[in-house]
């Protein structure tokens, strides 16, 4: 593959060169984040025990997941394009003391040289970053074990989501940078479904996230108009 034809919108990973350096502040860009990510490793924990499990996180940026996940006891893998966000991600292991492999490439390219590698894969808050989000799925489904687990978290192409992701998270609130999120990039459920199945992965649960500004926490809800996550496993 040549750098023209990967799967990669170089815009978008601009985006996050240019937070990286604010990727660990708590009350900085990435807060959503920090903030969601409790509830996203209890999700995960619930339908799958990460002690010594052999874990990829596909977009880690600064590895706010990605640490979360070596907490647990994973041992993890982590991959994006960010440059400077791999850098911060590595820097902030001296600080956390856990060990992550990080590393710079493509997810295609990695499920091309490590197939079937992982007892789970997780894939949070990047698919409507990327050109190609069925592709994305794809490579995950191919980095997956037989029977393994796939954490895909999105937002929704959704009225909603447009009042609450861009109008209230990046103008009202400014939570996030003004441009963090295209709405045309966003991700109907329907549609996630539709290549978790093309990538031969069966879905087995969705729930929707929901930001309480005044409370500034999470829920995990029914409603999946806005952020979503859930998983799919691989056919033996
Ligand atoms: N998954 C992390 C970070 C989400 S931000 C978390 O939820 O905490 C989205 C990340 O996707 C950014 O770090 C960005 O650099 C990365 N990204 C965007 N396009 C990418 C691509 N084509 N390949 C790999 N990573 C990409």
């Amino acid at each position: 593959m040549t750098t023209a034809t990967l799967n990669i919108d170089h815009r978008e990973v601009n985006k996050f060169n240019n937070l990286a350096a604010r990727w660990w502040d708590r009350n900085g860009e990435c807060k959503p984040l920090h903030d969601i990510n409790p509830l996203r490793l209890d999700y995960i924990s619930q339908y799958t025990d990460l002690k010594e499990k052999n874990i990829i996180d596909v977009g880690c940026g600064g590895g706010i997941l990605s640490e979360g996940l070596a907490q647990r006891g994973a041992t993890v893998t982590a991959i994006d394009m960010s440059e400077a966000a791999l850098t911060v991600a590595k820097l902030h292991l001296f600080e956390s003391n856990l060990q992550i492999n990080y590393q710079q490439t493509t997810v295609e390219q990695w499920a091309e040289k490590h197939p079937q590698q992982y007892d789970v894969v997780t894939c949070m808050e990047m698919l409507e970053h990327v050109p190609n989000p069925a592709s994305v799925i794809l490579a995950c489904s191919q980095l997956v074990k037989p029977e393994g687990k796939i954490f895909f978290s999105t937002l929704n192409r959704h009225w909603k989501s447009y009042l609450m992701a861009i109008l209230g998270a990046e103008y009202v609130l400014q939570l996030l940078p003004k441009g963090t999120h295209d709405y045309a990039h966003f991700i109907k459920p329907a549609e996630l479904a539709q290549w978790i199945r093309a990538a031969d992965l069966e879905l087995k649960h969705l729930t929707g996230m929901t930001y309480q500004p005044f409370s500034q926490t999470y829920h995990l809800t029914n409603d999946l108009s806005t952020n979503y996550l859930g998983y799919a496993i691989k056919s033996l």
